[in-house]
């Protein structure tokens, strides 16, 4: 009862957002009507928190499980503005990186949000590579990337002249960008319209009634109690008229634990581990723009990216990782450390492009994880933003697979969650 009291003042402790809570108690547990329920505030869920609010004059509620904003990916990325060169023409990772970052670096020049577009070099390092040079021109060119133009090896060695490669493709809208005061402008824009950010909080499941969704919601250090087996007693039951599911790592599982949804629109879930390692004792970046290699299997290469303080680090490598379980993920619980001993694969893969890298100057910085619905060797997997059509509950939208280049889609997917939803 307490923590039924305690969650629901959380929840309802604002007076604007009292009025806009209808409250009702059936079997014991309050039941709460509201409008807009957004689960996660990572990038994306914060983006379209604001989108929805500021643009669609809904009232959005952010339930988060972790005490804080944006400490999934959010964090836990290479903070690169991509250009859209990588993925299938027309795909919604194409589509929304070419729109996002249009829209991402229109943001950051209004609202002061620290960037650089300091322009990208994809560098082909074997003769076997320059066709994959070729081949990424022209699908960024389908995409409709602005300014890529094919470099000869000297003229890329020239302007980063620590570089060795044989021919580069140079992206110049690409760029960085400071993603915590990217999330902190969009939640103090979504606040200013009325959105309430709802800390340790955790959606464990829903069910239907009719057409309405009852979501479950739990203080998350209930969760220690849960296994992923049970459906756990919520401490408080919401019922809005509209939701989206961007929890991120977790979207599917929790998808999976809507009582009502098929089971079989639900894709499967793969986690792939990104670590970074940074350049010890070193004063100047030995780099000036991103120098990225051919993709590989799963990630874009071990590649260089700059901070906006010019701090250089290399990664992300990719890990698979295996026996994730649903509450563990819900509460951020995954394995982040960065074991010193994968230096020895970064090392071999840096001095491709970076031969001079020091012994021994690689040092752990951090990791990310990155939530994948293809497996190792699989086929492209698009993002999935999964409504009505594909699930059949009206008013919620599922966002799978939301790995890179999320950061910088974060607000034309926004745009595209809101406009599906605006007939509800
Ligand atoms: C290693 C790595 C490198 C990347 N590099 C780039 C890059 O350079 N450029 C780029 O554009 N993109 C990049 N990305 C992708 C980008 O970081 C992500 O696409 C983006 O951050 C996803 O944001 P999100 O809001 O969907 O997820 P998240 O940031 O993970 O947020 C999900 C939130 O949901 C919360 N949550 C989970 N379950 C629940 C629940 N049941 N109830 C309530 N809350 C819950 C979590 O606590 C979390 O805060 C990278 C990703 C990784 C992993």
């Amino acid at each position: 009862m307490m923590k039924l009291k305690k969650l629901s003042r959380n929840l309802a402790q604002i007076p604007s957002m009292r009025k806009k809570f209808s409250s009702s108690a059936a079997a014991g547990i309050q039941k709460e009507k509201t409008d807009c329920v957004v689960i996660g505030a990572g990038v994306v869920g914060i983006a379209v928190a604001r989108e929805l609010c500021l643009n669609h004059n809904r009232n959005v509620l952010v339930i988060e499980s972790a005490s804080t904003f944006g400490t999934g990916s959010s964090s836990r990325n290479s903070e690169v503005i991509h250009g859209g060169i990588y993925y299938p023409p027309n795909s919604l990772k194409a589509r929304f990186c070419v729109r996002g970052r249009r829209l991402l670096y229109e943001y950051c020049k209004e609202h002061g949000i620290p960037h650089k577009q300091i322009g990208k070099l994809i560098v082909a390092c074997g003769h076997e590579e320059l066709p994959k040079l070729n081949y990424l021109l022209n699908r960024g060119n389908e995409n409709g990337v602005e300014g890529l133009r094919m470099m000869k090896g000297s003229d890329a060695m020239k302007l980063e002249p620590e570089l060795q490669c044989l021919k580069a493709l140079w992206s110049p809208t690409s760029g960085i960008i400071d993603s915590h005061s990217l999330m902190l402008s969009l939640m103090g824009e979504a606040e200013t319209h009325g959105t309430i950010f709802s800390y340790n909080s955790t959606v464990i499941g829903a069910h239907m009634e009719g057409n309405q969704i009852n979501l479950h919601i739990s203080e998350t250090k209930s969760l220690k109690n849960l296994d992923s087996k049970s459906q756990g007693n919520p401490d408080i039951i919401l019922l809005p008229k509209l939701v989206v599911n961007a929890a991120g790592l977790t979207s599917t599982a929790l998808a999976r634990r809507f009582n009502g949804i098929n089971h079989g629109v639900i894709p499967q879930s793969y986690y792939a581990r990104g670590c970074y390692f940074s350049l010890s004792n070193i004063t100047v970046s030995p780099f000036k723009h991103l120098i990225y290699p051919i993709p590989e299997d799963g990630g874009l290469g071990v590649h260089v990216t700059l901070d906006l303080d010019g701090n250089v680090k290399f990664g992300p490598d990719v890990e698979w990782l295996s026996d994730i379980d649903d509450i563990s993920s819900m509460q951020n619980n995954f394995d982040y450390t960065v074991c010193a001993d994968r230096a020895n694969k970064f090392y071999p893969a840096i001095r491709r492009y970076y031969p001079s890298l020091n012994d021994a100057s690689l040092q752990p910085a951090y990791a990310g994880i990155r939530p994948k619905i293809a497996g190792p060797g699989d086929a492209f997997s698009d993002f999935i933003i999964q409504g009505e059509e594909g699930h059949g509950i009206p008013g919620l939208v599922n966002l799978f697979g939301i790995e890179s280049p999320g950061l910088t889609s974060s607000m034309a997917i926004a745009e595209h969650v809101a406009a599906k939803l605006s007939r509800f």
